[in-house]
């Protein structure tokens, strides 16, 4: 049994609502769909975000490593071989964590898939609904208090607020959406690396001493900055979460090294798939840090992927995997599917796709 093809499908769909944080504003997903086909004709799927301002990856840098790169190499291999095929995919070449991601997860699709079983399956869980928390974009005090009453009417319980675009007015954003869904939300604060540390301590403290009830506070400051990190993290008392300051194992032994954070935020985008991030999962949870798991502005493809392992593995804090509720069109047929606040796993063999949505996608082969 070998793989016998390799395939990449370039993918931009549009969001239902725009998509703002301090570092960027999207209207689109765009993102490669790497597609790997065995000799019995079946397909595993895997994908690869583009996010210039987070990971730097590209569309384009992830095909051309796929084709170039990656693809070649798997071409007339076992697929069977999971373990060793995922390994010489890390080891193939030096970043490129979007690429390595979409072909792990397709890897990983694949084997499931030829097992007959679902990827949660292969991963060592049963669980085909995973809870996740829904983004309010940045804005002003008045549009975040409104989406943060429309996402409750949707269903959600956890609200993560985009914030670190001016600390000076962070504090009033956070008290009114405290104010427009009251005390039953569970609300947590992403500032994408916009505070300086001592910002960063202020407002927090602001927060504390209004007695908002926030959950975490994700990346406050600038992700190279891990004594800024564990700066602020001495002095407030809402647990700390890293997201931008950790892709890899290396970073996140300096996190722990450092006690520069509570928890970590481990996206497949990030460290290069579903075989490095059970690695920082474990790592994690053995030095006593909460987990999360997140993922980029992605699709049903790597939210598929991202939820199965938290169905499998379990996290210390509610996913972060609401990416492709934003999505006006899935890109793909089958997959996941949103219940509310909940991801719903199919219960079909690997992520349960069966093919791309060609007429909106652009196939390369
Ligand atoms: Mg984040």
């Amino acid at each position: 049994m070998t793989i016998s093809a390799v395939r990449t499908h370039r993918v931009s769909a549009p969001l239902h609502t725009p998509f703002v944080t301090a570092l960027r504003r999207t209207t689109t997903v765009d993102t490669l769909v790497v597609e790997l086909v065995d000799s019995d004709g079946r397909s595993g799927f895997g994908e690869a975000p583009q996010v210039w301002q987070v990971t730097g990856a590209s569309v384009a840098g992830s095909e051309a490593c796929v084709r170039e790169l990656l693809g070649p190499r798997l071409i007339g291999r076992d697929p069977d071989d999971l373990v060793a095929r995922c390994a010489e995919v890390q080891r193939a070449v030096v970043g490129n964590e979007a690429a390595k991601t979409a072909v792990d997860v397709a890897l990983h699709d694949l084997a499931a898939r030829r097992l007959g079983v679902p990827l949660v399956r292969l991963l060592g869980g049963t669980s085909l609904r995973v809870p996740t928390d829904v983004t309010l974009a940045a804005g002003d005090a008045v549009d975040l208090a409104a989406a943060a009453r429309q996402r409750r009417a949707d269903g959600f319980g956890v609200l993560k607020l985009k914030v670190g675009t001016d600390a000076a007015g962070d504090l009033d954003r956070v008290r009114a959406v405290r104010a427009a869904v009251g005390p039953g939300t569970r609300i947590r604060l992403d500032a994408n690396q916009g505070w300086t540390p001592r910002e960063a301590v202020r407002v927090i403290r602001g927060i504390e001493d209004a007695g908002l009830d926030v959950e975490l506070v994700e990346q406050p400051v600038v992700r190279w900055d891990l004594d800024g990190l564990a700066w602020v993290s001495d002095r407030v008392s809402v647990p700390i979460l890293a997201d931008e300051a950790v892709f890899g194992v290396r970073d996140l032994v300096e996190v722990i090294r450092r006690r520069a954070a509570d928890l970590v935020n481990v996206k497949l985008a990030k460290c290069g798939g579903l075989h490095p991030a059970r690695t920082l999962l474990d790592l994690a949870t053995a030095h006593g840090l909460g987990t999360v798991v997140g993922s980029m502005m992605e699709s049903q493809v790597g939210i598929g992927a991202a939820a199965s392992l938290v169905a499998a593995y379990g996290t210390t804090a509610v996913a972060d995997l609401d990416a492709a509720w934003w999505l006006a069109w899935s890109p793909v047929q089958g997959g996941i599917r949103y219940d509310g606040a909940t991801v719903v796993l199919p219960d079909a063999p690997g992520l349960g796709i069966s093919g791309l949505t060609e007429a909106k996608v652009q196939a390369h082969s």
